[in-house]
């Protein structure tokens, strides 16, 4: 009898998100014809840039002449992008890569949830907590963990590392072994960025317990703070020890287009494999998984690392970016202590007189009409805080400001 793989039956329910959505309509059903004001989910809002439009046109043009028409191209990805991906690090992180290190993904979610499967079933996994959810989750699915602990409310196997006010929002490397570090910065959910000295602790910790970093740079353009690095690579010995996984969607607002990348170095190494073999084992897996990103979109990636797409793509970051300071500044005036929102969209802010998120939440919704995300739904230590978006048109996140700042 076929039996479903029991590593996903160890997967608890995907509570956060679906949970937002049920109070919501639940809030609205009780409230007809008032709207809520959504600060609650990290997508993007704002129309592509011209540049970037432009190219994804031509190349349908192309597609619709037999002449010029392709069909699947490199799994790894277009060669024009690989080799402007690589300048881009060059040029802006002052990182040398071959562009051969850089595989073209259909976004950083899939490379985040996919890169565990080509480690050893017994790697530890080193998680931020809170964190984005994928983490944890395909490495339950991957059965690098054991099973969910509702008595300490987390999963067995999974060494935490807890970001909290105490140590900024940045983790330091844990005090036991772990396998696999996986690390967000600026971070989603709580804001933070880490400084080189903090990124150069855990590439350290890694060199030291023969582990690889997974670093997701997803809102790498959101730093605006002097020395804080964009890349993994910007730390001396990184390449050894670490994959860097990026995306387009927050910085070009290709959420929908779909276009990533993962930089997997010739010269990362594993306690079983020499320099090479882990880059090859990644290849090997996208040859046979992935067929490779939509050459609509890597058009569109291609204009978006050019010197006009950068400019664009820089004032739509700095779009959201003014939404997270009206935000920031808003809500801090009303007594709020407020973390992260400058060098990232995300602001993390502590719920008032011992309110759990969900109670705070509820709070919002009520009171304000604005919906945030619960922090407990990103880890235990998120408990006590809620997450606020600043994707969202301009008039829509002055009006839930106001409106939080009259209802506090
Ligand atoms: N990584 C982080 C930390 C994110 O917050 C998100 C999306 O919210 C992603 C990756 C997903 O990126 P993509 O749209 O490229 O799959």
């Amino acid at each position: 009898m076929a039996r479903v793989n029991d590593d996903f039956l160890n997967l608890q329910s995907g509570y956060l998100f679906p949970e937002v959505a049920r109070r919501i309509r639940i809030w609205q059903e009780r409230n007809e014809g008032v709207s809520v004001m959504k600060l609650s989910i990290g997508n993007t809002t704002e129309a592509i840039t011209p540049s970037i439009a432009e190219a994804m046109h031509k190349k349908i043009d192309l597609l619709t002449d037999r002449n010029t028409y392709t069909g699947y191209g490199d799994e790894q990805g277009d060669t024009a992008l690989r080799n402007a991906l690589a300048s881009h690090y060059e040029n802006e992180y002052g990182v040398m890569l071959s562009p051969s290190d850089f595989f073209i993904s259909d976004g950083a979610k899939s490379d985040a949830a996919n890169i565990q499967s080509i480690f050893s079933r017994s790697s530890i996994p080193a998680i931020q907590d809170p964190a984005y959810p994928v983490y944890v989750d395909s490495n339950v699915a991957g059965g690098h963990t054991g099973c969910y602990s509702t008595e300490n409310d987390c999963y067995n196997g999974i060494v935490y590392m807890p970001s909290d006010a105490s140590n900024g929002f940045v983790a330091t490397p844990p005090e036991v072994h772990a396998d696999l570090v996986y690390l967000c910065f600026p971070n989603n959910p709580t804001g933070a960025a880490a400084t080189k000295e903090e990124l150069r602790a855990f590439v350290d910790y890694a060199h030291r317990e023969n582990a690889i970093i997974i670093f997701d740079s997803a809102y790498s353009d959101y730093i605006e703070t002097k020395g804080i690095p964009h890349s993994i690579y910007e730390i001396d010995g990184a390449e050894e020890v670490a994959i860097e996984i990026g995306s387009f969607s927050k910085n070009a607002g290709f959420t929908g287009i779909r276009l990533g990348w993962t930089i997997v170095p010739e010269a990362l190494k594993s306690e079983n494999s020499e320099k090479g073999i882990i880059h090859k084992l990644w290849n090997r897996r996208q040859c046979t998984f992935f067929n490779g990103a939509s050459n609509i979109a890597q058009q569109g990636g291609i204009a978006a690392l050019s010197p006009q797409g950068r400019k664009e793509c820089r004032s739509l970051v700095e779009y959201y970016k003014e939404n997270a300071r009206i935000i920031r500044e808003g809500l801090s005036t009303s007594g709020l202590n407020i973390y992260g929102g400058i060098d990232s969209p995300y602001i993390w802010a502590e719920c008032p007189d011992r309110m759990t998120s969900w109670d705070f939440f509820d709070f919002l919704l009520e009171k304000a009409h604005v919906a945030v995300t619960p922090g407990s739904g990103f880890g235990k230590a998120g408990e006590g805080y809620v997450r606020i978006s600043s994707y969202g048109h301009r008039e829509d996140i002055e009006k839930a400001v106001s409106s939080i700042k009259e209802n506090l």
